[in-house]
Formats: C-alpha cells, structure tokens, sequence
C-alpha cells in the first residue's frame, strides 16, 4: 500500500491545490454565511470555471472543484466582486476560523468571529500552522466540540465565556471585547512553547507532551458539548444535509433561492428562515436516510491518491446498514473524510479491493483484508457478521 501524501496546509482560493479533477479552490465565506446573492453567484461561477461540483468541508468552507488553471484568474475576479476573496493567500490562510450556524441577531459568536478575523490577519498576527484554527462556539452548549480547532471560545459550566486550548478541559475567562486578543495570546504561547517545530502541530498534542497551561487556564471548566445536529428545522431555519457533503451548483443555487446560507462542519447547509428544503438531487431533508449513515471521501478519479472509487460503492451499500449505523469508505489509508476510528471502516488497498477495519481508524490493520465492491454489494452481511 503506498504511503498517502500529507500536506499539511488546506487550499484557499488564492492558493488552490491540484486534485485529481483539476483545482481545488476553498472560499472561506466572512462569518461563514453567503448571501442569496454571493450563493447563486457561486453556483454561477463553479458553472463556469469548475465541473460544477463543490464540497463543503468539515471546517465548514465551500470548495468549487474541476477549476482549470487558465479559468482561475476569470474566478477569482469573479469571487472578487462577491465580496469573497481576501487582500492575500497569507490572509485567507490565517483565517481559519469556524463559527456555530446557530447564532441570532445580537449574539455575541459573530461579533467575536468577526473581530477574531480582522486580529489574525493583522500586521504581526502570529504565523501559525496550516491547519492550526478557532472556534468560535458561544451558545448556551458548545456545538463544536467534535469540529477540529486548536483554540475555542465557548461558554464554561458558570456560564460565562472562556478561552480554551483543545485538549484541555479548563479555559480561561474572557469577555466579549477581550475573547480575540486571548486567543490569539495563547496562539502565540503555543508557538513560543514549542507547539510548532518545522511550523506543524496542534493544540491537543501540544499539551498531551505534558506542558503545563498558562496562567488562567485552568481555572475555568467547560461542558460537556452537544451531538451533532439532524437534518430538519432549527431555530434559526432549516438544515439540510448534502450526500457525501457534496453539492451540484444547480442545488446551490436552488436552496439560495429559499434564502440566505450558513456553512455548518457537519455535511449541512442552514438555510435561514426557510421551513423546508428544495427537492434536488443530493440534498438530504429527511434525518432517517440512509446516506446520512455513511461517509466517504472523494475517492478516485477526483483524488490523486486514491487508490479506488468509493462514493458508489457507499451509497450501495447505506441501505443495508442498521440505523444508527456508520461507516467510513476511505479511497487511501489517510482518512481524510473521517479521521476519528469509526465502527466499520473499508479502505481502498488497490483498484476495486477494500480492507475492512472494525473500529478503528483507516490506517489501523484490516480485519477482513481483499474484499471486491462487487462481494460487498452482493454480501453485505460481510460487514456486520464475522471477525
Ligand atoms: S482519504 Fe480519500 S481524499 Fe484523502 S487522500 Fe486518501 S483518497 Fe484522497
């Protein structure tokens, strides 16, 4: 099996990253949330430039696909005139912040993610990892604690705001005004501490060397966050879940013409005001389908790396797992689309051959090694009986 690439940086739209079906161009829209207008414009453009397909990624940022090199400059223009495209790659890059959907009018999150954004890509900001970000996740209970972030501002278990490293279980106390400057404090505690040797690294694997919290941080418990949310209505409108999290440019601009969009890190768009979802293929209203049961990554032709399809072979066999089910189908050993051990895993080991691994991660050794899609497809109870 060959060794998956790691490249420890995420592609933006200034800085997009080859894939196998072209460029891949990340939007990290301000606050997380396009307009209608910023969302048909979208839908528009990655019409023109792209294949049309776009993911949203588990950090919540929208991703055009199939970008040519000679389309992108057009593209980037025409991000541009949305309002969508930052003063620079370095910018966009120290953008990387994730703020909860669930916000109202006068809500403390935006206001937060929105000053937290101007700090980091301020003159001497400090130069963090690639993948190194926030959370912004101030609700009653944090929503955005199984979401990747180094650094979170969220509510502690007195109520008040606090300023936690990932992978601790205390915070410091913070007020609304002061939350971006602590954050970007202790990113840059981090950096000094030694988090970031050859400029990669984490919060939680920072503190699990056995470093000692700075002082303050310890003195505020957080709370125990809530599941990730279904399908269906919500407070602020209603959650519609995308297959595989992937999105065709004619369902974008269908749901934008319900309303406004919140990107969500869970294979969701929020659409603002709206009681229901537009029926299109591959937008997922109903919380009991099938499809919500399985993950998969973009698997082959449209990675490089892959070393099988592997969204087909999911969507067969989603029908035959139990509810409450999941498993994870994984076109190489890397585990982009699930990088947490999952109940049943299938990694592609070459053209049309799957290793299924039982709780664990993609990388973790198979249980059942060699199995075919057309076996799976034709014995799915392969993967819920035997060793
Ligand atoms: S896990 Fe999937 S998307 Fe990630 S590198 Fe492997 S094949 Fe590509």
């Amino acid at each position: 099996m060959s060794t998956p690439v790691i490249h420890g940086w995420c592609p933006g739209a200034l800085r997009p990253m080859a894939s196998g079906d072209g460029l891949v161009v990340r939007i990290r829209p301000p606050l997380g949330r396009l307009d209608a207008e910023q969302a048909m414009g979208v839908a528009r453009l990655a019409r023109r430039h792209g294949n049309g397909r776009l993911d949203l990624s588990s950090r919540a940022n929208l991703q055009l696909r199939g970008v040519t090199e000679a389309g992108h400059p057009a593209l980037i223009d025409g991000l541009s005139a949305l309002g969508l495209v930052d003063a620079s790659a370095a910018a966009e890059a120290r953008r990387n912040i994730v703020l909860t959907p669930f916000w109202g009018d006068g809500d403390d999150a935006p206001r937060i993610a929105a000053a937290l954004a101007q700090a980091l890509t301020a003159p001497g900001a400090p130069v963090l990892p690639g993948k190194f970000g926030f959370a912004v996740d101030c609700g009653p209970v944090p929503v955005l604690t199984g979401t990747a972030a180094d650094i979170r501002l969220e509510r502690g278990a007195a109520g008040g705001l606090i300023c936690r490293p990932d992978g601790a279980a205390t915070g410091a106390p913070v007020t609304v005004e002061g939350a971006p400057d602590a954050a970007l404090a202790l990113a840059r505690w981090f950096l000094d501490t030694g988090g970031a040797p050859e400029g990669r690294g984490r919060m939680a694997r920072h503190l699990s060397s056995g470093i000692a919290l700075p002082p303050g941080f310890s003195d505020c418990p957080t709370v125990e966050g809530a599941d990730p949310p279904h399908p269906g209505p919500c407070a602020q409108g209603v959650l519609v879940a995308l297959e595989f999290g992937q999105l065709q440019a004619e369902a974008l601009a269908a749901l934008a013409e319900t309303g406004a969009l919140r990107l969500t890190p869970w294979r969701m768009l929020l659409v603002e005001g709206a009681e229901a979802a537009p029926a299109r293929p591959g937008l997922i209203p109903d919380p009991g389908d099938p499809r919500l049961r399985v993950t998969a990554c973009t698997g082959a032709p449209g990675c490089p790396q892959a070393l099988s399809p592997t969204r087909p072979l999911a969507r067969a066999l989603a029908p035959h797992l139990p509810e409450g089910a999941h498993m994870h189908v994984s076109g190489c050993a890397k585990g982009c689309a699930h990088p947490a051990p999952a109940p049943l895993t299938l990694v592609a080991a070459g053209p049309d051959r799957f290793d299924l691994v039982r709780n664990g991660h993609a990388s973790d050794p198979p249980t059942r090694p060699g199995l075919s899609a057309q076996t799976l497809t034709a014995h799915p109870d392969l993967l819920t009986e035997g060793p």
